[in-house]
């Protein structure tokens, strides 16, 4: 059983250009909410600083980790790893932080199946339309295009995952959706009513793989 006292575990997943890392940097804006920062193999990005984005890794070293079970959950994910060390979560969670996961479905999969002692409660962005998804992805020259035609291919296969989460959030407008989540994680923490139209996710859902 979870103390009152303890954080809540807060997973948000969804394929890829929904802005989920956008809204999970919103989220942890709120006091008492913190990023879990992932290890990965993958190359930095030009924007991204080591050890707050990620730690970044050789494989070499994350085969390390693997092999010593620090991870709570690792996956491979467009060819490179990530995983998240279980140590700092667990340290923050007792501490009565709540903690912020930007993991796909693999990993979130892999933490509810773990069933730990801590309150956890999932979610699925979703974006408005594949129109937009694609407008988001293919922004700049034509190798962006050939990647976003890939990651279109990808979208068809990941939304599927959307069943297995507590919550799927239409990402159309970012500040209300921002407020979506905040207000369904603190009716899930005071056991308020919930705000959630699962109708309206279905029909969504449709609209996207049709
Ligand atoms: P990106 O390379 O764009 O930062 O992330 C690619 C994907 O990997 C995203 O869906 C992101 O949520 C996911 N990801 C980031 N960190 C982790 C992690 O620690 N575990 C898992 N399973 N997925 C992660």
């Amino acid at each position: 059983m979870p103390f009152d006292k303890d954080g809540v575990m807060i997973i948000l997943s969804s394929p890829s250009g929904a802005g989920k890392t956008t809204l999970v940097k919103m989220l942890s804006g709120i006091d008492n909410f913190e990023v879990s920062i992932s290890h990965t193999t993958r190359q930095p990005r030009p924007k991204e600083t080591s050890n707050k984005d990620y730690f970044f890794v050789n494989e070499h070293e994350f085969k390390r980790l693997i092999n010593n079970q620090e991870f709570l959950e690792y996956a491979k994910v467009f060819g490179n790893f990530y995983g998240t060390t279980r140590s700092p979560v667990i340290d923050k969670l007792s501490k009565g932080r709540n903690v912020l996961f930007d993991i796909d479905w693999q990993g979130a999969d892999q933490i509810k199946n773990k069933k730990l002692d801590y309150k956890l409660i999932t979610f699925f962005i979703l974006p408005p339309s594949k129109e937009v998804l694609f407008r988001r992805l293919s922004n700049r020259d034509m190798r962006d295009k050939l990647i976003a035609e890939e990651r279109m291919k990808q979208f068809e296969r990941d939304v599927l995952h959307w069943i297995n989460y507590d919550y799927v959030v239409v990402n159309d407008d970012l500040n209300l959706c921002f407020s979506r989540i905040k207000n369904l994680i603190n009716s899930e923490i005071n056991n308020g009513s919930k705000d959630y139209d699962l109708e309206f996710i279905r029909e969504h859902i449709n609209k996207l793989t049709t």
